[in-house]
């Protein structure tokens, strides 16, 4: 019994299941051209949802910018140091975010 991945939620079924045990997806009836389908589906949700989650963090690395130098507040107040964090976390979770769309462009 050889081990396959399933098209529809990628995780590893037997070759014979006629039906994915872990999301029901119906292995056996699909045509290689409706598994490259589901397949490139999958992956344009992934590549949204990200792409989703950069503008977030864009927006939030702005805002916290924004707030640091016209929120009318001075460095050491408590509103200060929260914009300064609020723009270094968008930062950084934008930065990520674009490194995985990348990898997710370079898979297959
Ligand atoms: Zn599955």
């Amino acid at each position: 019994m050889a081990l396959t991945e399933c098209p529809s939620c990628g995780k590893t079924i037997s070759d014979k299941a006629k039906t994915c045990s872990h999301c029901g997806f119906g292995v056996g009836d699909a045509s290689s051209e409706d598994l490259l389908r589901k397949k490139n589906f999958n992956k344009f949700k992934r590549q949204h949802s990200i792409q989703n989650q950069s503008m977030l963090a864009m927006l939030m690395f702005v805002s916290g910018f924004g707030f640091m130098y016209w929120g009318g507040t001075r460095p050491g107040d408590m509103q200060h140091n929260l914009a300064i964090a609020c723009s270094v976390i968008g930062f950084i979770w934008y930065v990520i975010n674009r490194v995985r769309l990348i990898f997710i462009k370079r898979a297959d």
